[in-house]
C-alpha cells in the first residue's frame, strides 16, 4: 500500500499512528494511506518563511515566473500518469481528469507569462504617484511587495491539481512560499505533482511544502504576515476563520466556499437559436463534468415560463445519455462522486430538494458500468422541476455537490433576478440572450452577487468554454455563500500574497527607490 508523506522543512516525513485510507471510488478499494501524526507544523511553517520566504523575495517578478513555468512543463511532461492517478483517486472520467490537470498546468503558463511583463522589478507600482502638498515634490505612491510570512493553501478534494496550482500561481508570483494542503480523500495526485517538482529541484529550499493528510494544527501556527487560502465547504471555513490567529494576529483569509449557481435563458429565447442550444450544452454539461462537483457548476436553471417545459424536456433527454460508471470501463461519460461522504451528502441533498420538486430524472434503478455489484459511489444524473420556485425554499439554500440540477420557470427578467440572488452570493452565473435590454436587466441585476457572470449569446456561443471554466485572466470567487473571497485575475491575484503600502515622500527620491 502506498503511503503519502508529506513533503516539510525540506524533507520527506510519514504520519505516525492511524493513517486515513484513500480509496477508489468506483470500486472502493484502498489505494492509499495518509497520515500527518506528529509532524511538527510549527516547525514546517517557520521553514517555509525563514528559507523559502528569503530565497523567494531575493528573485524578481520575471524570475519568478520562470519557475512557474518550469512546474507548468513538469505537470505537462506527466500528463497521462497524473490522469490515471486522477481517474483511480478521484473518479474522473478521462475527460474529468484533463480540465484538472490541464488546468493546472494552463494556469501556472499563464502566469509565467504574465510575469514576463512585471520583468526585472521586485515590488509592484500600484497605480501612480500622486500630489500630496501644495508643491509638486511631496507625492505617495502606492506599492505592493510580497507579505513576510507564508501561504497555506487548504484544497477541497474535487480540483487536487488545479486547486493546486491556481493558489501556487498567484502565490509564488507574488513571492510567498506556500504550504499545500489538500483534501486528504484524494490527495493522490497533489502528492504526485508536490513529488514531480521536488525531484526536479525546480524552486528554492523552503518554496514549497507538502502537508499530505489531515491537518492537525497547521493553522494553530500562522502568524500575521501568514495567509490562509481556503477552499471547500462553508461550514468548514466558518470553523476556520474562528482560529485565534485569524482573529487576535489578523491573518489574512480568502474563502472560496458553496455556491449555488444558476443559468438564465434570456425572456428573448428562441428554441431553435444558437443561443439556446449553447445553454442546453452549457447546462448538460456541467451537470455532468466531474460529476457534478465543480464548484462553478449550474445548480438552478431559470427560463421564461412559455419555454420551461421545454427546456426540462430538451435536458432530460440530452441527460438520458449519460453513461454512468467505472471511469476506466468503455463508453462510460460520468464516474462516481469522491467518497462516501459526498454520497451521503448528495443523496440527502436529492431528498429535500424531493419534498419541493418534481423529480423529472434520477429516479430509477441504477447499474454503474464496470463496477462490482454493490460497490462504488454512483448518483444518476437528476433533474428536478419547480413550478412555482418563489415560494421554494432548500432550491435557494442548499448545494448539492453532485450531478443534481432543478429547472423554474420565470414570470418576468425582474422575477430571475430576485431569484438569482436569493441564492445568497455565487461564484457564477450564466444569462444566455441577444436582446441587449434583457442582458442589460439581467446581468447587471445579478452582478454585484456575484464573482463573475457570463453573457452568452449567438455569435460567441460556440468560442466560451462555459461558466464551469474557471480562466485565469478573470476573477474566482463570490460573495457571501461563496465565500467572500477573490482568486486569480490576471494580476490581481497578487494582491493577496502583497502588503499595499502607501509609500509618501520626495518624488525624486521615491522614483530612483522604486525604480526596480
Ligand atoms: P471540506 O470538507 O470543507 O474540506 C476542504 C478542505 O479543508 C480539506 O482539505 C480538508 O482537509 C480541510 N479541512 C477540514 N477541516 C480543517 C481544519 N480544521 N483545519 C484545516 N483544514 C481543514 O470540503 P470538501 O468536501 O473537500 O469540498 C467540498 C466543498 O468545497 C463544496 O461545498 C464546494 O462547494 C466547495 N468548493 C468550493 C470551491 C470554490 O472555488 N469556491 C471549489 C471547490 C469546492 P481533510 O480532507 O484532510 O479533512
Amino acid at each position: 500500500m502506498k503511503v503519502l508523506a508529506s513533503y516539510v522543512s525540506g524533507a520527506w516525513v510519514e504520519g505516525k499512528g492511524k493513517p486515513q485510507t484513500l480509496v477508489n471510488p468506483a470500486n472502493e478499494e484502498p489505494l492509499a494511506h495518509a497520515s500527518t501524526e506528529g509532524i511538527d507544523f510549527g516547525a514546517a511553517l517557520a521553514f517555509a518563511r525563514k528559507k523559502g520566504g528569503a530565497a523567494l523575495r531575493a528573485m524578481t517578478y520575471g524570475e519568478r515566473g520562470e519557475l512557474l513555468r518550469a512546474m507548468s512543463r513538469v505537470i505537462h511532461g506527466n500528463r497521462d500518469p497524473l490522469l490515471d492517478l486522477a481517474m483511480a483517486n478521484g473518479g474522473n472520467t478521462r475527460s474529468d481528469a484533463k480540465f484538472d490537470v490541464d488546468g493546472a498546468s494552463g494556469t501556472l503558463a499563464f502566469y509565467a507569462e504574465l510575469a514576463k511583463e512585471l520583468g526585472g522589478r521586485k515590488v509592484l507600482l500600484d497605480g501612480d504617484a500622486v500630489q500630496l502638498a501644495r508643491g509638486p515634490r511631496f507625492v505617495g505612491q502606492h506599492i505592493l511587495s510580497p507579505r513576510r510570512g507564508v501561504a497555506v493553501h487548504v484544497n477541497a478534494f474535487n480540483f487536487p491539481a488545479w486547486g493546486l496550482g491556481e493558489k501556487a500561481a498567484c502565490a509564488l508570483l507574488a513571492g510567498m512560499p506556500i504550504v499545500v494542503k489538500p483534501a486528504t480523500s484524494t490527495a493522490i495526485v497533489a502528492h504526485r505533482i508536490v513529488e514531480l517538482i521536488v525531484e526536479a529541484k525546480i524552486l528554492p529550499e523552503g518554496a514549497l511544502s507538502l502537508v499530505a493528510g489531515p491537518p492537525g494544527d497547521l493553522l494553530d501556527h500562522l502568524t500575521g504576515e501568514d495567509v490562509l487560502s481556503f477552499t471547500g465547504g462553508g461550514s468548514t471555513a466558518a470553523a476556520l476563520r474562528a482560529g485565534a490567529p485569524i482573529v487576535h494576529d489578523s491573518v489574512r483569509v480568502n474563502v472560496e466556499a458553496d455556491s449555488l449557481n444558476s443559468a438564465v435563458l434570456g425572456p428573448d429565447a428562441d428554441a431553435s437559436s444558437d443561443t439556446y442550444n449553447a445553454f442546453l450544452r452549457d447546462v448538460a454539461r456541467d451537470m455532468t463534468q466531474k460529476t457534478g462537483q465543480k464548484c462553478t457548476a449550474i445548480r438552478r436553471i431559470f427560463a421564461p415560463r412559455a419555454l420551461a417545459e421545454q427546456v426540462a424536456e430538451d435536458l432530460r433527454s440530452r441527460l438520458q445519455d449519460v453513461v454512468v460508471g467505472d471511469p476506466t470501463a468503455d463508453k462510460v461519460t460520468m464516474g462516481p462522486v469522491a467518497t462516501a461522504s459526498q454520497l451521503r451528502d448528495v443523496r440527502a441533498g436529492i431528498e429535500r430538494l424531493a419534498s419541493e420538486a418534481k423529480r423529472l430524472l434520477g429516479d430509477g434503478p441504477l447499474s454503474p458500468v464496470g463496477a462490482p455489484a454493490g460497490k462504488g459511489y454512483f448518483v444518476p444524473p437528476t433533474l428536478f422541476f419547480i413550478d412555482r420556485p418563489t415560494e421554494a425554499q432548500h432550491v435557494h439554500a442548499h448545494e448539492v455537490f453532485g450531478p443534481v440540477a432543478t429547472v423554474m420557470p420565470y414570470d418576468s427578467p425582474s422575477e430571475a433576478v430576485a431569484l438569482v440572488r436569493r441564492g445568497g452570493g455565487g461564484l457564477v452565473t450564466s444569462v444566455y440572450a441577444d436582446d441587449r435590454a434583457a442582458v442589460a436587466e439581467l446581468a447587471l441585476g445579478i452582478a454585484s452577487a456575484h464573482g463573475r457572470v457570463v453573457v452568452t449569446s449567438a455569435k460567441i456561443a460556440d468560442q466560451t468554454p462555459g461558466p464551469g471554466t474557471v480562466l485565469p485572466h478573470s476573477i474566482h470567487g463570490g460573495p457571501g455563500k461563496a465565500g467572500g473571497g477573490e482568486e486569480l485575475g490576471g494580476v490581481r491575484g497578487l494582491g493577496f500574497y502583497s502588503q499595499r503600502t502607501a509609500i509618501q515622500g520626495d518624488r525624486a527620491i521615491l522614483e530612483a527607490v522604486l525604480a526596480s
